[in-house]
This record gives structure tokens, C-alpha cells and sequence, in this order.
């Protein structure tokens, strides 16, 4: 491993997608310095992404009956008793206001003759909600929220970093370690308050577009997942099939803030909201609501700097020598990363998605269960050339990411197999009827190096045992 660089900051997003740029333009208002990281190049949309996207929110003004309820009322409808009420309604409270933000900082939404803005039907949705940007502009919502936040000052974008893990102080969350992907260096990034922004877990469906790894490390701390098990497909948010949006992220309340001190989550990494199903429109709007929510909470919940802790730094320098050294003694006749990946993904698409049985679960858990936990002796990572021995950076970073990805599939495995019934987009094949009053909610939690699962009953299904305890 080489050298080290220390960074500090109030604020540290984590990606920087919708959510972690629309998170760092509003830390910025209340903190002095914040630091956003991506793994890659911040702004440059994903190559299958629309030109426009849409953005779904209630225009009381506009559509007559239609209020920030009736759009409440539709994704809850759409969750299939599985949605957060609480969170539901900061969405749908906060959607108007979220478009005229992002109005403000260059999205050019397609205007009404009228004033105020145009908007699509959408499946699902009551109303005309789908605010959506004219395809001749050609700037995505990513590209141009990328380009207002480079005009901050107050913010220092860091680009090609990954983030490796999180460093916690007194059960506090402290900022992050990240590796350089081109150099292979370590950057160490103190901050007063972390959001992970950094995607959702569709790497356990396709390691080519989800990362994943911000949950992972988030968990591995003692983090509470929740719902890990439920993704929508591609189709209903805009992406190819294969790439679905995982319902499933940290647990947050309505200021964004996960279970562990000092860290927040927003956009697809922080889950929960939508519970078994999403409407059109709603992820970009959870994406820009969630991420200006945690922004303005992580900076308003300032604390001062913390000093930098070596031994989570020695911790991390540890962890990854460790797991480089054994991935460099692997065993001849072992498989190519690529095609371990594949037959991973394969393997997971076929045990959660839908059409899903015990046997494609049980399946999974044999090919998990069997995999030993120094699974990369078997795997093929390139190696630079030269006289010392080593990973390249990038490589380095698969053997993390993977490494995170296989300990949320198993997490979500888990909590598949408890789920007996299909409910909204979880359709199992051996269990075709919703359970009357549903499974509730898993959160997933590691204490003291066990993984633990619990069961969390909604308010809805609460009410439902409790009425049908009194029939
Ligand atoms: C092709 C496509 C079309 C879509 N169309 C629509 C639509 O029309 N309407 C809609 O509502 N939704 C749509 N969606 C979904 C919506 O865009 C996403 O849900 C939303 O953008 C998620 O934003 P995010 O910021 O949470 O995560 P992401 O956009 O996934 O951003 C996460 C960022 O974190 C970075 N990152 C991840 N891990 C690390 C790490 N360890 N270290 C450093 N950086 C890291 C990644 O590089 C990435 O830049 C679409 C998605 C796609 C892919």
C-alpha cells in the first residue's frame, strides 16, 4: 500500500450521483467545508440514461384534487403496505418544492403555456405528475446539479476515489478511507458528518452499474438495513430490466440520519421509503428530496472536527493487506474475476427475482454457503508488473467491492427466505398469495460479529392484526 493523504471537512458526501450532489450543494449552506467523493467522474450520466428522466410531483395549482395527500396516498398504494408512512409523506410534501430547487439550479423542465410546469401521465399516479426535461436540452439532472456544485467554493469535489470504509470514533461515525484508482494511494477524509449517497445494492443483480459497497460498510459497522431483500425492476424507474432499484438501503428517519451516530444516507443507499413498490418518477424525486434533507441534517447537526484516529487507519491498511496478500496467493486453475461475477449475478437474479422459490433461495445459499471465506484464492485479479508484487488499483478495488457485495447477498437471502408470500414486486412462484397481514419489515443489523434479523410490523399491518385480533 502507498502513501497517505489526510483530508478534513464539516461535511463528506459519499457519491455523487442526484442524491450526493443535491446533498453537498445543501450542506454547503450551513457548513463551511464539504467534501464530495465519487469513484468516478462526477456529472457524466450513465451511458443508457434518458436525456430527460422524469421527476414525478403533486401541481396543486395545476391539476385540481391534487394535492401533495393524493401523491402520499399513490406510493403508499404502490408499497403495498410495506412503505414508511412517515418518510411517504416528507416525499410527497417535499416533491413541488424539491423542482423548483433544481429549476433554480439550471434543470430545464418543459414549462406550461401558463407558467408553473408541464406534466406526463404516469402509470400509478392519479395525476399528471411527471415533470420531465425536453430532450433538445440535453442536460440530465446529474450533469447540471454536477455544474452548479462545481460553482461552490465551499465544496471540494474528488473525483476517482473509492471509498474503502468508514472510520468510527466512540461509536460515531468520523469520515472515510478511500483509495486513489489510479495511483492505488489511500486518502483519509475526517469529517465532523458522513452521508453516504452512493447507490443502492443492484451490483448483487449486475456488478457492471451498482456499487453497493457505501450499505456494505455502513452494515459491516453495525448499521440496521432494511428491506434487503425487495427491488423494483428497471423498467418501472427508466433502467434496463436488469438493472433494478433496490428498494432495500440503510434505515433512516425523516432527517436522513441512519442508526449510527453521525452518519446519514440518502437517495438509493438510504432505504425503506417505498416499501414493496415504486412508481414511476418517484426514485429521482426521492434521489433530490432525500439528498437535500440529509445535506442541510448533516451540517446543521455540525460537530467539531474530530482529531484523526491512526488505529482505524492501521485497521484499514490492515484489512486490505490482508485480503490482498491471500488474493495473490491464488490457487492455479482459478476462474477470471469476470466470469465469477457473472455466474454471482446470474445465481442472485435468479434466487430474488421474481419468479423466485425456495428452491432458487436454497440454491443460493448452497453456492454462498460453499464459497470459503477466503473466496478470492480462487478468483483472477490483475497484478501490475514489476519486481514488487501487487494488485492494480483497480483490482484492488473489485476484490473490496465484491467482497462487500457477496456479505449483503447473503443478508438479503436471509431475509427473502423469511418473506413467505409475494407482495408487491417480491413474487415467489411456491407462494403466489400475499399474506393478509404480511410479513412486515426485516432490518438487518451485525452485533458483536452476529448478523441478526428482526421483524419491524408497519403502523398498516399493526393495525390489521390489531383488527383482526378483536374480530
Ligand atoms: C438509465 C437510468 C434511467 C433512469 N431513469 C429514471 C427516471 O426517469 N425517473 C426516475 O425517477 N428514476 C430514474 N432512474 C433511477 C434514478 O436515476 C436513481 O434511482 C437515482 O438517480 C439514484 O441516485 P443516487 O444519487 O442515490 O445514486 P447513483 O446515481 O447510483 O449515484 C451513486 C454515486 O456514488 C458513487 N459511488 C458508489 N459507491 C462508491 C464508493 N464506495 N466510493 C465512491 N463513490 C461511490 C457512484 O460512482 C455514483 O456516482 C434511472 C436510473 C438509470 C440508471
Amino acid at each position: 500500500m502507498k502513501a497517505l493523504d489526510y483530508l478534513l471537512a464539516d461535511v463528506l458526501v459519499v457519491g455523487g450521483g442526484v442524491a450526493g450532489c443535491r446533498a453537498a450543494i445543501e450542506a454547503v449552506e450551513y457548513a463551511s467545508s464539504v467534501i464530495l467523493v465519487d469513484q468516478g467522474t462526477v456529472g457524466v450520466p450513465h451511458p443508457a440514461a434518458p436525456q430527460g428522466g422524469v421527476y414525478a410531483a403533486a401541481q396543486p395549482t395545476r391539476f385540481d384534487g391534487d394535492t401533495w395527500q393524493t401523491h402520499a396516498a399513490d406510493i403508499l398504494q404502490a408499497g403495498a403496505g410495506l412503505a414508511d408512512p412517515t418518510l411517504v409523506e416528507v416525499l410527497a410534501r417535499e416533491a413541488l418544492r424539491g423542482a423548483w430547487e433544481l429549476d433554480r439550479y439550471g434543470i430545464k423542465w418543459h414549462r406550461a403555456a401558463k407558467g408553473g410546469f408541464e406534466a406526463r401521465e404516469l402509470p400509478g399516479h392519479q395525476f399528471p405528475r411527471g415533470l420531465h426535461v425536453a430532450v433538445e436540452t440535453g442536460h440530465s439532472l446529474k450533469e447540471t446539479l454536477a455544474s452548479h456544485l462545481r460553482s461552490h467554493v465551499g465544496v471540494r469535489v474528488i473525483e476517482d476515489v473509492y471509498i474503502s470504509s468508514l472510520m468510527q470514533h466512540q461509536g460515531r461515525v468520523v469520515g472515510a478511507i478511500g483509495i486513489d484508482r489510479h495511483s492505488g494511494d489511500l486518502l483519509v477524509l475526517v469529517a465532523g458528518s458522513t452521508i453516504l449517497a452512493s447507490g443502492g445494492l443492484g451490483g448483487l443483480f449486475n456488478f457492471g452499474v451498482g456499487w453497493g459497497s457505501g450499505v456494505a460498510m455502513a452494515y459491516r459497522l453495525g448499521a440496521e438495513v432494511i428491506s434487503p431483500e425487495l427491488y423494483a425492476p428497471g423498467s418501472l424507474v427508466g433502467r434496463s430490466n436488469d438493472m433494478p432499484y433496490s428498494l432495500g438501503g440503510l434505515r433512516v428517519d425523516a432527517s436522513g440520519q441512519t442508526s449510527l451516530a453521525a452518519l446519514y444516507a440518502a437517495g438509493e443507499a438510504a432505504g425503506g421509503t417505498f416499501g414493496a413498490g415504486l412508481l414511476p418518477g418517484d426514485a429521482l424525486t426521492h434521489a433530490a428530496v432525500s439528498g437535500a434533507i440529509a445535506g442541510r441534517s448533516a451540517a446543521l447537526a455540525y460537530r467539531a472536527i474530530p482529531r484523526i484516529k491512526e488505529e482505524s487507519v492501521k485497521e484499514e491498511r490492515m484489512r486490505q493487506g490482508g485480503l490482498i496478500r491471500r488474493a495473490l496467493s491464488a490457487k492455479p486453475g482459478s476462474q477470471p474475476l469476470a466470469d465469477f461475477v457473472a455466474q454471482f449475478n446470474q445465481r442472485f437474479q435468479r434466487a430474488l427475482g421474481p419468479g423466485c422459490a425456495e428452491d432458487s433461495l436454497d440454491d443460493m445459499r448452497t453456492w454462498l454457503d460453499g464459497l470459503p471465506a477466503n473466496w478470492y484464492q480462487q478468483v483472477q485479479f490483475a497484478r501490475t508488473t514489476g519486481a514488487s508484487q501487487d494488485l492494480t488499483p483497480e483490482a484492488r478495488i473489485d476484490l473490496i467491492r465484491m467482497d462487500y457485495l457477496l456479505g449483503m447477498a447473503k443478508v438479503a437471502l436471509q431475509a427473502a427466505s423469511q418473506r413467505a408470500e409475494s407482495r408487491g414486486v417480491f413474487q415467489r412462484s411456491d407462494r403466489p398469495e400475499t399474506a393478509p397481514h404480511g410479513t412486515g419489515r426485516f432490518v438487518a443489523k451485525r452485533t458483536q460479529g452476529q448478523e441478526v434479523l428482526t421483524r419491524l410490523l408497519t403502523p398498516e399491518t399493526e393495525a390489521l392484526a390489531a383488527v383482526d385480533a378483536t374480530a
